[in-house]
């Protein structure tokens, strides 16, 4: 292979289209509110119970239908990794980046990313806030979190 052929065969990350969102009639509406900027999590009316992801049932009573509850987006770092090398190639441009479980203040933790920060300032339990982020090419706002303002 010669020069010219290999730098043919490398694409650049923009080029390379991010996987899909797929979503479900359970999901929809979760998609539908974060393009608001809004997060849903899910409570159960007979229990009390606070769950995210979304799913059909409470788990821990196992009620049908959960209702859906507009959630504060405060949160502190449960845990997180630093990204280094991502699991698709769509997101090369953008490593190193902050994956992290936050544990939202009504109880339910979520994996999310941490942004607006240095990635080597995030630590377990700092406070963060929702930040979404519109993307491009997902035509979609995701609902990451950025270190909390204090009051
Ligand atoms: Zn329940």
């Amino acid at each position: 292979m010669t020069d010219t052929q290999s730098s043919s065969t490398i694409t650049k990350s923009e080029s390379i289209q991010r996987p899909r969102l797929v979503t479900t009639p359970l999901t929809e509406p979760f998609w539908d509110r974060a393009n608001e900027g809004e997060l849903l999590i899910q409570h159960c009316s007979n229990c009390g119970h606070r769950q995210h992801y979304p799913r059909n049932i409470c788990t821990s009573c196992w009620a049908d239908e959960p209702m859906w509850m507009s959630a504060s987006g405060n949160g502190v770092v449960w845990t997180f990794t630093l990204v280094e090398k991502p699991g698709h190639p769509a997101w090369a441009d953008e490593v190193p980046y902050v994956i992290a479980l936050v544990e939202l203040e009504e109880g339910p933790r979520m994996m999310t990313r941490i942004v607006d920060c240095p990635p080597e300032t995030v630590a377990v339990g700092m406070p963060v806030s929702l930040a979404p982020m519109w993307d491009n090419q997902l035509n979609q706002m995701l609902l990451s979190f950025a270190p909390a303002v204090s009051e």
